[in-house]
C-alpha cells in the first residue's frame, strides 16, 4: 500500500533542522517546496501551519535557543525568542518553570498517508502506473524481480523501500531504528504548536542507546500525538511498554496535563537511519541502473519533496537548486567503510 511503511507510522511534522548545513539546506529547501504545493493540497492532508515551539527547561538550553535563533536568522528562516511569560502565553498547559523557547513559525504539520496519498495520485495523472501486492525480490542490471513472478526491465530503478531498502542491496548502511508514538482522544486546543524539547536533539543525535523526548503534536482533530522515542536494535513491531512507559513520563514532566486525558492508540513503526544521518539520494555506485531514496531517519516527511526533486534532476541531468554532493549514494563506500 502507498505510505504502508514508516510514513503510515510517522508525526508529520514539517521542520526546518539545523544538525548540520547539509541537513538544514535539505529540509528547509523541502519545506518550502510543501508551500508551494499547500494551495493545492486536498483537505485530509490536514497541513496546518502551526509552528515549532522548541522548549528550554534550562539555562544550558536557553542558550541553545538564542543560538538557533541566531543560526536561522542568518538563513532567511523567522524565529522568535520567547521568555518564560511569552511561553506560557502561547502555550498555557506547559509546566511552569521553563526557562523560554524558541518559536519557528513556518514550521507545519500534515497527515503523511493523506499526503502519499495524494502525490502518488498527481504522479499517476502524470503517466505513472502503481503495481501493489507484489514486492521485489531482486533488482539490478536494469531488471526488477516481483515476488509474483513477474520481471520488468527498466533504465532506472529507484530503491526507496525505507528501513527495507538494505534486503534488496545487501550491504547497504542502513540501519532500523524503531520509534513509538501515542494518539490521544481529542481535547481541542490544549495544546497549539509542535512542541518539541531541546534536550531532543541530544537524544536524536545518540547513535547506540534507546533514548525518549518530549514531542507533541497538536491534530487539526483536537487529538495529540505524542512522541517519541529511538531504539536500535529493536526489530519486532510489537509496543514495549518499558519504553513507551518513559516516553510518557517525559511527556507528563513537560505537559502534566496529559496525565488525565485518553490515548486511543498507540504504534511503532521503523525509521531508515544511516551512519551520518544525512539521507541516501542519487546513483548506487554499484550498478548503474540503481538509484537510491532512502535513510531518511526522523525527516523523510519533510524532505520528501526535496528528495523527489533532486533525484528527478538527477536522473534528467538538470541542475539541482542545492548542492547535491552531501546526500550522494557514493560516501557511503567511501566514508563508511571507515566509520
Ligand atoms: C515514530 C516516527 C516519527 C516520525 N516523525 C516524523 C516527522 O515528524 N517528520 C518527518 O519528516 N519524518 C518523520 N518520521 C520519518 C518518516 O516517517 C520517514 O522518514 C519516511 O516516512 C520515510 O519514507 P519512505 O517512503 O522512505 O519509507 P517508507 O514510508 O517506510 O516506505 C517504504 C515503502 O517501501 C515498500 N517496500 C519495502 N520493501 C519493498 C520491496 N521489497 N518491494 C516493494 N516495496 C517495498 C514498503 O511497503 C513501503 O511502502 C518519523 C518516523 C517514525 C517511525
Amino acid at each position: 500500500m502507498i505510505g504502508s511503511g514508516a510514513t503510515a507510522a510517522g508525526m508529520g511534522h514539517i521542520v526546518a533542522m539545523d544538525d548540520s548545513e547539509a541537513q538544514f539546506a535539505l529540509t528547509r529547501y523541502s519545506q518550502q517546496l510543501w508551500q508551494e504545493l499547500r494551495p493545492t493540497l486536498p483537505d485530509d492532508v490536514e497541513y496546518e501551519q502551526c509552528g515549532t515551539i522548541w522548549v528550554a527547561a534550562d539555562d544550558e538550553e536557553m542558550a541553545e535557543v538564542w543560538r538557533k535563533h541566531d543560526y536561522y536568522g542568518k538563513r532567511g528562516v523567522p524565529t522568535q525568542v520567547l521568555d518564560t511569560e511569552a511561553l506560557i502565553r502561547h502555550e498555557p498547559n506547559l509546566r511552569a518553570g521553563m526557562w523560554g523557547g524558541l518559536l519557528v513559525p513556518e514550521d507545519a504539520v500534515l497527515y503523511p498517508p493523506c499526503a502519499a496519498r495524494f502525490l502518488m495520485e498527481r504522479a499517476q495523472e502524470k503517466g505513472a502506473r502503481l503495481r501493489l501486492g507484489a514486492a521485489a525480490t531482486q533488482i539490478g542490471q536494469g531488471r526488477i524481480r516481483l515476488t509474483d513472478g513477474l520481471e520488468i526491465s527498466a533504465e532506472v530503478i529507484v530503491n526507496a523501500a525505507g528501513a527495507s531498502s538494505p534486503d534488496l542491496l545487501p550491504g547497504l548502511e542502513v540501519r532500523k531504528r524503531k520509534g513509538h508514538l501515542v494518539i490521544t482522544d481529542r481535547y481541542q486546543g490544549f495544546v497549539n504548536h509542535q512542541l518539541v524539547e531541546l534536550g531532543y536533539l541530544k537524544s536524536a543525535h545518540s547513535v547506540s542507546s534507546d533514548s525518549v523526548a518530549f514531542n507533541v503534536q497538536p491534530r487539526r482533530t483536537g487529538q495529540i500525538l505524542i512522541g517519541s522515542s529511538r531504539q536500535y536494535g529493536a526489530e519486532h513491531k510489537e509496543v514495549d511498554q518499558e519504553i513507551l512507559g518513559r516516553m510518557l513520563q517525559r511527556a507528563y514532566e513537560y505537559v502534566p496535563g496529559l496525565k488525565k486525558m485518553s490515548a486511543l492508540r498507540t504504534w511503532t513503526g521503523f525509521r531508515a537511519a544511516t551512519p551520518d544521518k544525512l539521507p541516501l539520494i542519487g546513483p548506487w555506485p554499484g550498478d548503474k541502473s540503481i538509484f537510491l531514496a532512502t535513510g531518511h531517519e526522523g525527516l523523510g516527511i519533510t524532505t520528501s519533496l526535496a528528495t523527489g526533486r533532486l533525484l528527478a534532476d538527477q536522473i534528467t541531468g538538470r541542475k539541482t537548486e542545492i548542492p547535491m554532493e552531501p546526500y550522494l549514494p557514493s560516501r557511503a563506500t567511501k566514508e563508511f567503510a571507515h566509520a
